[in-house]
């Protein structure tokens, strides 16, 4: 195995006992990177200077002090919706292509201060809008997998890195499945957490109370390390919860005796692919014969989750975009323009690619008067009763297995001119988000050489029980 095909677990355990350096990691990633890179277009900019230079600070300081945090010398990548200083930050439009921010966001911050390793910007769909990464300006990413297949999105650039050997770990978003569904997809662990969980100070937002920063790594462990150091109030983000990083590493070893797993009756029906729901119910037994409960429970307005997610996702997207006018960030189109209206009206119509006008134009039809009761008003109406059914199931089980896309893996061009088949690859992880809920999902076997996934939700703050779950899932899998 290559250095840069090893979990960040034991790539840190490797380098305190000097058996390897950071460089040598580093340069092992910027070599797969040579290799597979412009066939994965998973990055929209590598940064392979940086990356050597703190390397080398990594392995300066890794020699010289004892108690360095867990993901020194670690390299890793950061999906191009996230602000980092001196780095030019995309979102993968047009409209920010120049756009180089002043400042980091708080998780970029935290990752710096852990000494980790910057490999790159990783590619996305334009402002996290989408489920395959083809909605990006800067071309579509492949599945390293397979490539003739979408590598999931919208964090799609993160999933092919850390899957490829790009980076050992990557830092994603998610505002209705963009970790989960791109994890499931290329065969990682992602984890959305707790809506507040992670500051979101410095994430371009795309819809602000369903975005939420997470990560994808090759294990369980990987994954409860890199939220320990993401974790954690931040007063620069006024939805943060007032809550220190929990205790996720050492959580793992506790086992799932006496666990209560619910599993929902409107997850597994019609319309769900036959080859998911086998590893799926494969994945219960395993836990079942790990020592937890399973027990059949409902989550009755699950229907809704689609509809209602896309009234509010794109009425908050249409809100937060209007501020790409031109006069502020990036792109601006003033060559042949009158008059401040038509520079308006040409920035917008240039800088912004076809999903997200989409978007803008269903967000500010929902949130119009005359239409703003039938839509907005009752989606948020729904959205509680989403959130209400999972908080009924909470009081019955600790957590809830699921399916994370009804489908495995689809062609790249398959559903790009199908927005309603695009959307419909959501299903599973949307109702989340809306009601603030972590989730993980973990791989659980292949269908025609694609990976499949599932997904464990769990109570608002716990995410320590559902990495506790995944974590004797994957140990007992053989995975
Ligand atoms: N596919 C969903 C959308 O297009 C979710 C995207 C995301 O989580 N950023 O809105």
């Amino acid at each position: 195995m290559e250095l840069c095909e090893i979990t960040a677990t034991e790539l840190s355990r490797m380098l305190r006992k000097k058996e390897v350096s950071s460089v040598e990691i580093t340069n092992s990633v910027l070599r797969r990177m040579e290799e597979r890179e412009r066939e994965l277009n998973a990055f929209i900019t590598v940064t392979g200077g940086i990356a050597l230079r703190q390397a080398a600070i990594a392995d300066r300081a890794l020699q010289a002090t004892k108690g360095m945090p867990s993901l020194a010398g670690i390299p890793m990548a950061i999906k191009d919706n996230i602000c980092t200083r001196g780095i030019r930050t995309t979102c993968a439009s047009r409209m920010l292509e120049g756009y180089v921010p002043a400042y980091d966001a708080t998780v970029v911050r935290r990752l710096r201060k852990a000494m980790t390793v910057l490999m790159g910007k990783t590619n996305l769909d334009e402002f996290g809008m989408g489920s395959s990464t083809e909605n990006s300006a800067f071309g579509h990413t492949r599945n390293p997998i397979n490539k003739d297949y979408v590598a999931g999105g919208s964090s799609g650039g993160s999933a092919a890195a850390v899957a490829a050997g790009e980076a050992v770990f990557a830092i994603g978003t998610d505002t209705g499945g963009s970790i989960r569904l791109p994890a499931a997809f290329c065969g990682l662990v992602g984890m959305k957490p707790t809506y507040g969980r992670i500051s979101r100070y410095g994430i371009v937002a795309y819809a602000s109370s369903l975005d939420q920063v997470g990560c994808l790594t090759r294990s369980v462990e990987d994954c409860a390390m890199v939220m320990e150091s993401l974790c954690g109030h931040d007063k620069r983000d006024s939805t943060s919860a007032p809550l220190a990083s929990p205790q996720l590493v050492e959580n793992l070893q506790t086992g799932v005796k006496g666990i209560k797993i619910g599993l929902p009756a409107e997850y597994f029906v019609k319309g769900l692919d036959p080859s998911i729901e086998r590893s799926v119910m494969n994945a219960v037994s395993i836990i079942r014969s790990s020592g937890a409960e399973i027990k059949q429970i409902s989550l009755p307005h699950t229907p809704y989750a689609v509809s209602c997610y896309y009234l509010i996702a794109t009425a908050e997207a249409g809100s937060n975009l209007a501020r790409y006018d031109g006069v502020k960030y990036g792109y601006r189109a003033d060559e042949s323009c009158k008059d401040i209206a038509s520079m308006y009206e040409e920035t917008r119509s240039r800088g912004f690619g076809k999903e997200v006008k989409r978007r803008i134009m269903l967000g500010t039809y929902v949130l119009s008067s005359g239409y703003y009761d039938a839509y907005y008003a009752k989606a948020q109406k729904v959205r509680t009763l989403i959130r209400e059914d999972f908080e009924k199931a909470f009081r019955e089980v600790d957590c809830i297995l699921t399916p994370v896309s009804p489908t495995p893996p689809f062609k790249i061009g398959e559903r790009i001119d199908d927005p309603l088949a695009m959307y419909l690859a959501d299903i599973y992880t949307v109702a989340l988000n809306l009601a603030g809920l972590p989730g993980i999902t973990l791989p659980c076997g292949k269908a025609d050489g694609l990976p499949l996934g599932f997904q464990i939700i769990g109570r608002a703050f716990d995410e320590a029980t559902i990495l506790r779950v995944g974590y004797v899932y994957e140990k007992n899998s053989g995975s």
